[in-house]
């Protein structure tokens, strides 16, 4: 049997109408058994004209069979009984206790424990939960919240500066990077000497003046204090108001932080905190190191927050990233959240279970 002609094969129109000869009429075209290519052509645009949407031809044609109409009405939802107050919880910035701005100081006695990376990630804390946070940077000639912060860029003028006349205050406060409401400002340049005659006094007017900015009076001011108790120790809580004490369980920290603890209360610092920071469970559980309660023992102080040892704090150190806005965050970051937390509600911890209770076998337990 000889092949089916071309046209049949590909769909084209016979041979007889070739380059010059006329196209045939529709209705023949459609009758063609070679419509299935070029018919579609004619067909697709017959099939629109004959049906042009009519709202499009006519913009105040109101369908009759609207759909939104034939749908049976929707039951009125019932009202749930969780009230709205409480769902809007979620975004609510937390209840402030005291007045503000509270002036809190961090300090330790002993250099080293911790004071810098609390100032920072208590900071962002606050800030995140949505308070205006100026964190303070008092040590003098070894700063280094700038650098925890990734703000080191940033500083072009530091309180020395302000006082001296050479700049305005809001040039010497940073803004941070991540939380526009949390702000840096730094006592002097590094490796710098104080000049003579700064004092705690210069640092209550500087904290005045920030309480005078009309738009963004902070709610929290944060002293960074400098290890020891020297003239920078005493110019640094001079202005605070409430102090958070962070110790690491170790017999030389506990010592300087008591008598740390003894300067403050001197000074009429009786809002004192606690937060032990390096806490360890391993070597607690071994006996190698103090416990939270013994230290607790130790200073009778309350207790804001347990910081575990965690080498994340290195790592963020490093790259000028706090811990706190790690994702996802890693246990010491929470710790630290925690903390601002405690701060924020004037609340403490009473008691730290850090160690661990072991588990009593029951007569069906099995294995282990
Ligand atoms: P300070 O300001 O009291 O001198 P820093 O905050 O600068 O102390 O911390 C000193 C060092 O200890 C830093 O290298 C920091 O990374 C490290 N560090 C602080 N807290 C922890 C922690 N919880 N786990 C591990 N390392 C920590
Ligand atoms: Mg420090």
């Amino acid at each position: 049997m000889p092949p089916p002609p071309l046209h049949y094969q590909m769909s084209l129109p016979p041979p007889s109408h070739g380059f010059m000869t006329p196209p045939p009429p529709l209705s023949q075209n459609f009758m063609t058994p070679s419509r299935g290519y070029y018919g579609f052509m004619f067909v697709y645009p017959t099939w629109v004209f004959s049906n042009p949407n009519p709202t499009i031809l006519n913009p105040s044609f109101k369908p009759l069979l609207n759909r939104q109409t034939l749908k049976p009405p929707r039951p009125y939802p019932k009202p749930k009984h969780t009230p709205i107050s409480s769902v809007l919880q979620w975004n609510r910035k937390p209840g402030l206790a005291g007045e503000t701005p509270r002036i809190v100081v961090i300090t330790s006695g002993k250099g080293g424990v911790g004071k810098t990376t609390t100032t920072a990630n208590v900071g962002l804390s606050l800030a995140r939960l949505g308070f205006f946070v100026v964190a303070i940077d008092a040590d003098v000639g070894l700063r280094n919240l700038d650098l925890l912060l990734g703000l080191e860029n940033r500083v072009n003028y530091t309180v020395v500066e302000v006082i001296n006349g050479d700049c305005r205050l809001d040039q010497a406060l940073v803004r941070d990077k991540r939380w526009s409401n949390f702000e840096l400002l730094c006592i002097s340049t590094p490796r710098s000497k104080l000049p003579i005659g700064f004092g705690g006094k210069a640092l209550v007017w500087l904290v005045d003046a920030l309480k005078a900015r009309e738009d963004k009076s902070p709610d929290f001011i944060l002293i960074d204090c400098p290890a020891g108790i020297d003239a920078g120790f005493i110019t640094a809580i001079t202005p605070a108001n409430e102090a958070v004490l962070v110790t690491t369980p170790d017999i030389t920290s506990l010592r300087d932080a008591d008598r740390v603890m003894g300067l403050l209360e001197c000074d009429g610092i009786r809002d004192i905190k606690m937060i032990v920071n390096r806490v360890r469970t391993d070597m607690i559980k071994g006996e190698d190191m103090m416990s939270v309660l013994d230290v607790q023992e130790m200073l009778g102080l309350p207790l804001l927050g347990v910081i575990p040892e965690d080498s994340e704090v290195i790592n963020s150190t490093n790259r000028g990233y706090p811990l706190v806005l790690n994702k996802p965050p890693t246990l010491a970051g929470l710790a630290f959240e925690q903390a601002a937390g405690r701060l924020i509600e004037q609340d403490s911890m009473k008691a730290v279970m850090v160690e661990e209770v072991p588990k009593k076998r029951g007569f069906f337990s099995f294995g282990g």
